[in-house]
């Protein structure tokens, strides 16, 4: 971190903010200029309240050098984390393809859904059984119903199950269904349930917030890293922007800047970031050409009878389409999605 003291700042300010660094245990060197006094300061920086520097007399500006997630980031681990699941090793140079309803609705439903999937070749099944609604009267799923439905499709299949965790009270319950918990873009900031997940031996996809900052996504990734859960799956879901036209604005840039950024695998939603059924496949697609380490959809028989999301839902012969164009771009994006059920 570089201190930057103001032109002509007395003495006793630059022997302050010195003594405030020995005090943290780092080691403070003041390079004295003519005009002013900059202070390097060796060590781990992180620790560090950047505000309160800014806010000492005499200080003029803070530059910090590291990011402010350590765990999560790429100047820690250089190479990818990479994530298993149902043989797909997501952040390898493999695709990795979520697939499924946006609620659970019923068993016919599900099973539509994961046998024709499964036959695209998705490896990985979602559906919602908790929803986070926020007025009282919309369908906010079948709960462990639901859960249930969506377990035994995906066995029937070979599918795995990725599901949301809205609650800290039904983290056992989800633990014993799911194969990836979801963290939704609502909870990105709810810090009990990050560190609850912390703690548990389970992937964990956390989606972006809905106006929250790529520094932020990261760091709330960093908190449940900081517990002991290190397989975690960062996911793009689009942004709250003045647009109208679309539900979301997607996020494009931030999957490469993620890749530049953090070793964690980046998952595209291009269906939360559009809200658009149409503008789905292309979006889809535009992900993988930039770098995204898989994509998750929602997909449904019948779309237009959803309970949820049926705007943005695709129907199974689009997704089946959409993974034979994926299977096209990927080579020539060095990487690998071959479609085999
Ligand atoms: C979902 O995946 O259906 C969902 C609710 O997503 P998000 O949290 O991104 O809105
Ligand atoms: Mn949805």
């Amino acid at each position: 971190m570089i201190i930057v003291m103001r032109r002509q700042a007395e003495q006793k300010l630059i022997d302050h903010v010195i003594q405030e660094m020995i005090t943290q245990g780092l080691k403070p060197v003041p390079l004295i200029g003519t005009e002013r006094t900059v202070i390097a300061v060796i060590g781990d920086e992180r620790i560090l309240d950047i505000h309160h520097l800014r806010s000492l007399p005499g200080v003029s500006d803070v530059h910090p050098i590291l990011k402010p997630y350590k765990l999560a980031s790429r100047e820690t681990k250089y190479e990818n984390t990479v994530i298993e699941v149902n043989g797909v090793r997501i952040g390898s140079e493999e695709i990795a393809i979520m697939a499924g309803p946006c609620a659970v609705e019923n068993e016919d439903q599900v099973e539509k859904t994961a046998s024709s999937i499964k036959k695209s070749g998705a490896k990985i099944l979602r559906g919602g059984a908790f929803k986070p609604r926020t007025g009282p009267y919309s369908f906010e799923g079948l709960g462990k119903d639901g859960l249930k439905i969506l377990r035994a499709a995906a066995d029937r299949h070979g599918l795995a199950v990725i599901t949301e965790l809205m609650d800290i009270r039904d983290i056992d319950l989800i633990m014993e269904y799911a194969d990836i918990i979801q963290i939704g873009a609502r909870n990105m900031q709810n810090f009990t349930l990050l560190n609850e997940v912390g703690s548990v031996k389970k992937p964990i996809l956390l989606k972006r917030g809905l106006s929250s900052t790529v520094t932020e996504l990261l760091l709330a990734a960093e908190r449940i890293m900081a517990k002991g859960n290190l397989e975690i799956m960062l996911c793009e879901r689009g942004i709250r922007t003045f647009e109208q036209e679309t539900r979301n604005t997607f996020g494009l840039n931030s999957i490469p800047l993620i890749k530049e950024l953090s070793h964690l695998p980046i998952i595209a939603d291009p269906s939360h970031a559009t809200g658009k059924r149409t503008l789905v496949p292309p979006m889809a697609r535009a992900a993988i050409a930039a770098g995204a380490d898989g994509l998750i959809i929602e997909v449904h028989p019948q779309p237009d009878e959803a309970l949820c999301d049926g705007d943005q839902s695709i129907t199974t012969d689009t997704f089946e389409q959409l993974v034979k164009e994926i299977a096209v771009i990927a080579p020539a994006v060095r990487r690998k999605f071959t479609i085999k059920s």
